[in-house]
């Protein structure tokens, strides 16, 4: 009895071993961030997608799940910019303002500290690269429509690699500046297509594929799961570790239009993009990845569906944002730091301390 009472707890300290060895959770810190953002994407979103991908998306692998208050400085409902800013600045503040506090003080990004201690940094995503969500990350302005200033900011500032559309905030300005030329001079590869974004594999990029906003993913393609590992592949390079930020920026747009094949299709295209980042950080071992919202867009409801079919019955309450609470998905390192319900601002500070930054 002796003998396997001291057996069962070797074997049982083997296999905690074991357990901490191989899980998504360790007590270490990660060396990279890859921070997920599905605009306006609540649980009825996500549930709706896994439903039609018949019970299954990539972002069930994450061990850890909590939630997000989305509210704003100024209002009960977000908007993309004060939803982005908390995220990213760590502070609440009024709706449509970039990268700074309610008072238009400009408070630094996740993203741009992580640059200032030598991390690789970018971001991908399937709108402008001036849009609310991405500007939140490097820009700070008053105004989230200062696409103009908001270019500005992004051509001046640290970053490595950033993939979307809005090519003519750079080169087809009010102010005729071309800020191609600036990019150019700074090292930056440009890129236009899917294609010439296949062929970097390292230094700085920029992927301007679209004059506008990008097309919804019927047409698009798969440039966001690619953008999304083309990045992680040039990024990867830095032994001090980078921070990249992906967004599904059209979960949103398909909410305020209350049309649920294209919520589907949007989360869809962006759970390969989670796909892409998680299989990374099994390999890596290194990286946290985390999966939020900025808030719900529509009020979204499921009345019915079939899994494995794309049959959902959705109603939508509304044709804005709402006040509810986001779930928050986290895998890697550091993963546990991010369960329970959480305020939007949390994430910069936890980050900061996780990633070593000064
Ligand atoms: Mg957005
Ligand atoms: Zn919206």
């Amino acid at each position: 009895m002796k003998n396997f009472k001291l057996f069962s707890i070797v074997f049982n300290v083997g296999i905690l071993f074991l357990i901490i060895g191989t899980s998504p959770l360790s007590a270490k810190n990660p060396k990279n961030v890859i921070f997920m953002i599905g605009d306006g994407m609540g649980i009825s979103q996500i549930f709706a997608a896994m439903v039609v991908n018949n019970n299954s998306l990539a972002l069930e692998k994450c061990p850890i799940c909590g939630f997000s208050k989305t509210y704003s400085f100024d209002h009960f409902t977000t908007d993309s910019s004060a939803g982005a800013t908390a995220l990213a600045c760590g502070v609440k503040t009024r709706n449509g303002m970039i990268g700074m506090n309610a008072d238009s003080v400009k408070v630094p990004s996740i993203l741009e500290i992580a640059s200032r201690n030598n991390l690789s940094t970018g971001f991908v995503v399937a709108c402008s690269v001036t849009h609310a969500t991405p500007a939140a990350f490097i820009a700070h302005q008053v105004n989230r429509d200062m696409n103009e200033e908001i270019a500005v900011d992004i051509v001046k500032s640290k970053i490595d690699v950033f993939i979307g559309g809005g090519r003519k905030y750079f080169d087809a300005r009010i102010d005729d500046c071309n800020l191609m030329d600036s990019l150019k001079h700074k090292n930056f590869k440009i890129a236009t297509s899917l294609e010439q974004l296949k062929k970097v594999k390292n230094g700085k990029l920029a992927g301007l594929l679209y004059d506008d906003q990008n097309p919804p993913i019927s047409e698009r393609g798969s440039m966001l799961p690619d953008g999304t590992s083309i990045a992680i592949n040039i990024m990867k390079n830095n032994k001090k570790g980078f921070f990249l930020m992906v967004e599904g920026s059209q979960i949103d747009w398909a909410g305020h239009d209350s049309n649920t094949k294209w919520v589907v299709n949007e989360v869809l295209d962006f759970d390969k993009a989670v796909a892409k980042a998680i299989d990374f950080a099994q390999k890596d071992k290194n990286t946290l990845v985390i999966i939020t919202a900025d808030h719900e867009t529509g009020g979204m409801a499921l009345l019915d569906g079939k899994f494995g079919a794309d049959s959902i019955k959705a109603v939508f309450a509304t044709k804005n944002h709402t006040g509810v609470p986001v779930p928050v998905f986290a895998y890697g390192p550091g993963a546990e730091n991010f369960s329970g319900f959480m305020e939007n601002t949390s994430f910069k500070q936890k980050l900061v301390k996780l990633l070593n930054l000064k």
